[in-house]
């Protein structure tokens, strides 16, 4: 854990957007489920589904605020290594003891072997929320919660073989060098993995969505959070963020190879991918 810096955000965005996240930290996951009718939950589970992370994969959320990304990760991890576990006992043929009980050993349990997930944020009060969301979940094993900035990652280069951003990106200054930190700290064969709101397809949809985003959140966000201000800063930030298409095109420019997205729900959200060859 390293809480002892402070990140101090220069930019007028970046002060703007630090506010935001300190005013709503504490009711930041209760507004998540009231805005997206829990639909968030699903489009979280969809970014797991499909990073299909594997034991002793190392992942480095950003922007990851109270830990949605990494709890789900190592839920993941654990489940896969749970499964290979009983394959491999069922794969013997006359299994002794012996082996049942190498196979089954419990001294891992709760750690997914070497799996590592680190939750980095700007905003020290967000990551604080999602630590007490791990201690009262008797997690973390493999966990780790480290401030700092997107556009300047304190981590060094190689390290991580998923890096993801749910969310997140709308909100950097910079995103080019976002996503250049992304490559950089990314291995080689490393993969980025970016969940974000986007362009909806749908023209009905689309619509719906505008009146629902543009007249509910901001008075969600008064009596839920009593911040009408970060909230309309919210729909804004969404509204100006690059269309799917056009968002691809930064990554390729950035340095990523096979760059693809899929749309959920009809495009509210985009889910970005790329490799670091
Ligand atoms: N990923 C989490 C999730 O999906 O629930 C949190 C998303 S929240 C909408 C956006 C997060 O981005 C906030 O926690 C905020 O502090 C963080 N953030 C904004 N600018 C950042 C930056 N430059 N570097 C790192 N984190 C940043």
């Amino acid at each position: 854990t390293h809480f002892g810096f402070e990140t101090v955000p220069e930019t007028e965005k970046a002060k703007r957007v630090y506010k935001v996240f300190e005013n709503v930290a504490q009711k930041y996951d209760t507004m998540n489920d009231a805005m997206s009718l829990g639909i968030h939950r699903l489009w979280k589970d969809m970014l797991l589904h499909a990073m299909h992370p594997q034991p002793g994969v190392r992942l480095l959320d950003v922007a990851g605020g109270t830990g949605d990304i990494a709890f789900r990760f190592l839920e993941y991890v654990r489940f896969q290594q749970e499964r290979q576990k009983r394959r491999t006992v069922q794969s013997m043929q006359t299994p002794s003891w012996e082996d049942i009980s190498n196979n089954y050993s419990t001294e891992d349990e709760d750690a997914p072997q070497e799996s590592r997930a680190v939750v980095c944020d700007i905003n020290k009060e967000m990551l604080r929320v999602g630590k007490q969301k791990a201690d009262s979940m008797g997690t973390r094993a493999g966990l780790s919660w480290v401030v700092g900035d997107a556009e300047e990652l304190p981590f060094d280069d190689d390290q991580f073989d998923i890096y993801t951003i749910a969310f997140g990106i709308r909100n950097v200054t910079h995103i080019d060098q976002a996503l250049q930190e992304a490559l950089r700290v990314l291995k080689p064969g490393g993969r980025f993995m970016c969940l974000e709101f986007s362009k909806v397809t749908n023209p009905v949809l689309a619509r719906l969505y505008d009146a629902y985003s543009f007249q509910m959140i901001p008075v969600l966000g008064e009596v839920i959070a009593g911040d009408w201000k970060s909230y309309q800063y919210l729909v804004e930030s969404i509204r100006k963020f690059p269309d799917q298409e056009e968002f691809k095109l930064m990554i390729e420019e950035a340095g990523f190879y096979c760059v693809k997205y899929y749309n959920l729900t009809g495009g509210v959200v985009a889910l970005h991918s790329g490799f670091k060859l």
